[in-house]
């Protein structure tokens, strides 16, 4: 089977489902080069194989509102992968998930949680639920309701949740309780949960502190540093905030951060004060980042307008880190950071770069991580938190955070190792895709075709 007849294996069974279709196209073209090298591998139809879910599950979910309405929406949990371990992948709250999203993250993940040496398998899930302006009870009752049929289909040894986009400690919180009342029982069934009842320090901190370590080790490469790199972060949530914090301790400038209504460039860079005014903005009053300009002067605030293009990442920087969302930075955007000489792309979000994107980077040597390696620090914390469940013990935050050290560096060196082995010299991404892919591959093979 060659890369087409893949893709129209792929398109055929998955006609409706573009974002799926791009992730699976990304990996197939790194990884079917590798393949010619395994046929044992191509035998047994081991790709083929992990683009069908074991098993997808949807459902339905009722809730009421403070008023009384009933509203209806729908639930998803993608178990894709568990040839290495339990599945494992975060729930996303957002009007846009569809089974679409939630497989291509789903299928991202199996890949990401092979880099990262921990033993997880590869899942995702989440709800079409929008949590913007819905009250704290509101939010409870929809969790509750989720988990209310989630409960059936996950548990510590076999699907471990954790959050995403619309879900932090808070809905961790509520469904973790729902659970534990649903089953009468108290286990690490989910990862994200808050210190004092199973969480792991750092875990909130993990994926944006693990990006910049990643970043960090890319630039050494170059022998270079954090220090003094003026940085672009889209997003301003979880992965945002913190990769914006470990830039500030590492002595870069971050300048911008943004939410789905708009962005803000402060030319004179984030400082712990100013990203503490953030944090408070999004995680506690939940508002807009319109608020941050606000509040501070010389920030100017751009609305986002309909282009073909996202304007922040044409302001000029060393380094670019999308922290968003899928597709946020195309093939415009990508020609904007190569005329800017960025030095670097860190992927924070799952899958930003558009195919496009990603060859005009490559292509003018721009360094460019994809998500399923510079973010990996979120879900190999995460590991760190079941292993710690298991082990029924807590370890100390320089302890948690010396391991994300060491993990983020052996990703990158992992990458790297397999882009030189397979032809493709300080390409990460193909490095990332077939490193991930062998190894599950691999086990996949040791157990035969199930
Ligand atoms: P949060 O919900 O905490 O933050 C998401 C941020 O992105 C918000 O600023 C949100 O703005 C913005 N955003 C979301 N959707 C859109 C959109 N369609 N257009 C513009 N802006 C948007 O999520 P996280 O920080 O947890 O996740 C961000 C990305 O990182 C996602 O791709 C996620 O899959 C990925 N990721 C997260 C990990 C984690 O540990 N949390 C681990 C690995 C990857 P607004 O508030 O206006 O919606």
């Amino acid at each position: 089977m060659n890369s087409n007849n893949l893709l129209d294996f792929v398109k055929l069974r998955n006609s409706h489902e573009p974002e799926f279709i791009q992730a699976v196209e990304e990996v197939a073209l790194s990884v079917l080069p590798a393949l010619e090298k395994h046929p044992d591998l191509r035998k047994l139809k081991i790709l083929e194989r992990t683009t069908e879910p074991e098993r997808l599950i949807s459902f339905r979910v009722s809730w009421l509102d403070d008023k009384g309405e009933v509203h209806i929406n729908r639930g998803y949990r993608v178990q894709m992968n568990s040839a290495i371990g339990p599945y494992k992948g975060g729930l996303r709250f957002h009007p846009t998930v569809n089974q679409s999203v939630l497989k291509f993250l789903a299928f991202e993940q199996i890949f990401k949680n092979a880099l990262t040496g921990v033993p997880m398998g590869g899942g995702k899930g989440g709800s079409d639920f929008d949590p913007k302006g819905k009250s704290e009870n509101e939010i409870m009752k929809f969790c509750q309701a989720f988990m209310s049929e989630l409960s059936r289909h996950i548990g510590h040894r076999l699907d471990v949740p954790a959050g995403d986009i619309g879900v932090g400690g808070r809905e961790i919180g509520y469904m973790f309780g729902a659970y534990k009342k649903i089953k009468n029982e108290f286990t690490g069934v989910f990862t994200g949960k808050g210190i004092g009842w199973g969480g792991s320090l750092i875990r909130p901190e993990a994926t944006g502190y693990g990006l910049i370590y990643f970043a960090e080790n890319m630039l050494q490469t170059k022998g270079q540093s954090m220090k003094d790199k003026i940085c672009l972060v889209s997003g301003s949530g979880n992965v945002a905030q913190y990769a914006i914090e470990k830039i500030i301790q590492l002595g870069g400038k971050a300048v911008t951060a943004s939410d789905s209504n708009g962005y803000v460039y402060d030319e004179a860079g984030f400082t712990t004060e100013k990203l503490a005014f953030l944090m408070d903005l999004k995680n506690n009053r939940r508002g807009r980042i319109k608020e941050y300009a606000d509040a501070f002067a010389g920030v100017k605030y751009f609305e986002t307008k309909a282009t073909d293009h996202n304007p922040l990442w044409s302001i000029p920087a060393h380094c670019a880190f999308p922290c968003a969302t899928q597709n946020e930075l195309n093939e415009k955007d990508a020609n904007n950071l190569v005329k800017n000489k960025v030095l670097l792309v860190g992927e924070g979000a799952n899958m930003p770069t558009t195919p496009e994107g990603i060859n005009v980077l490559i292509d003018n040597g721009i360094m460019y991580a994809p998500g399923k390696a510079s973010n990996a620090g979120g879900v190999a914390t995460s590991g760190l938190e079941m292993t710690q469940n298991f082990m029924g013990t807590n370890w100390t935050r320089e302890e948690v955070d010396a391991k994300l050290h060491a993990i983020m560096k052996n990703i990158h060196e992992t990458c790297l190792a397999a882009a030189k082995e397979y032809g493709k010299p300080g390409n990460y991404m193909h490095g990332a895709n077939i490193a991930g892919f062998l190894k599950v591959a691999r086990a996949m093979q040791a157990q035969g075709v199930i």
